[in-house]
């Protein structure tokens, strides 16, 4: 079989590699796609090798068919579609003990901390598989891990039918978490740039208000006729979308941030106190969130096929790394694992 392998200094290349062997409580999976995400693009150059040991095998957004099952695992059979939620958690640290095991002290991102799925099998543990059901398309069920992440992000806003939302940021996970707030009976605005990601997310059904072009605190106040937004979603991990997603928030709203800010933030603490804001954050996801996003894939929730830019075969997995690092005209970049592709 094949696995491409991060090799360290922004390389990937594919290689042969050993068949794996499910041990007791692991099942080996049939690997169908692997989404690439931001995080595999961090780790692609270097910014994550205290975590990731060149060889190493990477990705974590995935769907597939159990191929079979070690000892003691029940439940699950031969040719079952699934998914895996990757995350192993400690069970015993003060996070664990609170019932909180997705932020566990301790806890190993499997497809950054442990092999991942860029490959044509892989052998994980039983608990971490996620069943999918039959009729939901392979392709869209590598979009479960992201579409869990947004659920989990909606779900910590307590946002309830009927409240105006804003999405700061447009790309894959920002209009997941439109979609998701969405099905929840909200009322979204997404806040983007890029005129490209912009009429994405107008095709979604989104409206949509371009920051470089346009007032965003003023068009958010026309919007929702004066009242400020009740919710708002920072998904763009910069300085100038934590202060959008701040100032657009009526009383009481609520800012859940979503992006991955790699540098401290200036916060208006002034209007957190003035209009008495919430600040959440949030962080991966839960079971609940992952079978929730499960569901809301299966019912055609979720824009799957405007968020799937391109398919690419395992032996190209370097060419889709670049096409997603290359940004432009991309959302979302699979890899297509199959070892005989249909
Ligand atoms: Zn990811
Ligand atoms: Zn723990």
């Amino acid at each position: 079989m094949r696995a491409a392998q991060y090799r360290g200094a922004g390389t990937i290349a594919v290689d042969s590699a050993p068949e794996p062997e499910a041990g007791p409580g692991e099942v080996v999976v049939s690997v169908s796609y692997t989404g690439i995400c931001g995080t595999d693009l961090h780790i692609l150059h270097g910014h994550m090798d205290h975590r990731v040991e060149p060889p190493g095998v990477i990705g974590h957004e995935m769907s597939g068919r159990i191929a079979s099952c070690g000892a003691g695992v029940e439940g699950l059979a031969p040719g079952d579609p699934v998914t895996v939620m990757p995350l192993v958690w400690c069970g015993t640290c003060a996070a664990c003990r609170a019932g909180h095991r997705h932020v566990c002290q301790r806890l190993v991102f499997v497809g950054i901390d442990s092999p991942g799925s860029l490959t044509n099998r892989w052998v994980v543990p039983a608990d971490v598989i996620v069943p999918l059901p039959a009729d939901l398309d392979l392709r869209d069920a590598a979009l479960v891990e992201p579409t869990a992440v947004a659920v989990h992000d909606v779900t910590r806003s307590g946002v309830v039918a009927g409240e105006k939302v804003v999405v700061v940021g447009g790309g894959p996970v920002g209009l997941l978490v439109g979609a998701v707030a969405r099905a929840r009976g909200a009322e979204v605005l997404v806040v983007e740039p890029s005129s490209f990601r912009g009429s994405v997310a107008r095709e979604a059904g989104f409206e949509v208000v371009d920051p470089t072009s346009d007032d965003v605190a003023a068009h958010v106040e026309a919007w929702t006729e004066g009242a400020g937004a009740a919710v708002s979603f920072e998904v763009s991990g910069t300085q100038p979308g934590m202060s959008s997603a701040l100032e657009v928030l009526g009383v009481r709203g609520r800012l859940v941030v979503v992006g991955i800010h790699a540098a401290a933030r200036e916060v208006d603490l002034h209007r957190v106190f003035w209009r008495e804001l919430t600040l959440v954050g949030a962080r991966v996801y839960e079971r609940a969130d992952f079978e929730e996003a499960v569901r809301l894939l299966a019912v055609g929730e979720i824009p799957a096929e405007l968020l799937i830019t391109a398919v690419q075969p395992l032996d190209e997995a370097a060419e889709a790394f670049a096409t997603l690092d290359a940004g432009g005209e991309v959302m979302k970049v699979l890899v297509d694992c199959r070892e005989e592709q249909a």
